[in-house]
């Protein structure tokens, strides 16, 4: 109930003059190939299962995907490569996401991003990260069977350490560089686990390939099972 209520909270915010110019005018203008859909054109709230052991931290909506679908990698490329990796490792219920009524669900996994309005070129700025970041935090505390954080790239992984610091986890020092497979453990808060985004830019150069994001999902799997290296 109070995931619902923070939900409808995100989806109605208007923080960031310029996000919420943006996220609009694509709404408005629209790509070719979807000009007969209704744009979402609002900050996307993240979805999943409240008892969530994995939570999946990505940047922002992408435009033409979960800005127009309304659900986090929903209806692109990016979405495609991640949901169908999502249920090869049994956290989804179906290899595709395409709309907010196909029937997807998850276990055990919830999925949300650190911006949650679609930035210019994916690039929200500082002062947006930092306006967001309370809705991270308030959806963190409400899905307390999380054990790791799966950070979908560099952007993803510096906000999770910025959500550990201001929630109390005690991170290494120093604090290990973002890479692909990397495990850093928290004390007092979960485990970040980081993957290359699954962006066209890695999908189609094959800087990440199915297999490499299998392998990392395991890694997850370990953390949250408590058999591998996790906080
Ligand atoms: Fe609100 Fe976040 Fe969108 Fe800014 S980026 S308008 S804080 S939902």
């Amino acid at each position: 109930m109070e995931l619902k209520v923070l939900q409808d909270e995100v989806a109605g915010c208007r923080a960031c003059g310029r996000l919420v110019e943006w996220r609009e005018r694509v709404g408005v203008e629209k790509r070719r190939a979807y000009r007969d859909d209704e744009y979402w054109a609002r900050p996307v709230p993240g979805f999943g299962d409240p008892a969530a052991r994995l939570l999946i931290l990505g940047l922002a909506p992408a435009a033409h995907g979960a800005n127009r679908t309304g659900r986090m990698f929903t209806g692109d490329r990016s979405g495609d490569f991640l949901y169908a990796a999502l249920h090869r490792a049994g956290f989804a219920s179906q290899p595709t996401s395409v709309h907010r009524g196909d029937g997807l669900q998850l276990r055990d996994a919830w999925v949300t991003a650190a911006v949650r309005c679609a930035p210019p070129d994916n690039k929200p700025l500082p002062p947006e990260r930092d306006a967001c970041a309370p809705f991270i935090r308030r959806e963190l505390a409400l899905l307390p069977g999380v054990r790791a954080i799966l950070c979908l790239g560099g952007f993803a992984y510096e906000a999770a350490v910025r959500l550990m610091r201001d929630t109390g986890g005690v991170l290494p020092h120093p604090l290990p560089k973002f890479g692909h497979g990397v495990v850093v453990p928290v004390q007092g808060g979960p485990a970040l686990v980081c993957s290359y985004h699954p962006s066209q830019q890695n999908t189609f150069t094959g800087r990440l390939t199915p297999a490499m994001l299998d392998d990392v999902l395991a890694i997850a799997r370990g953390v949250m099972d408590g058999v591998s290296a996790g906080g």
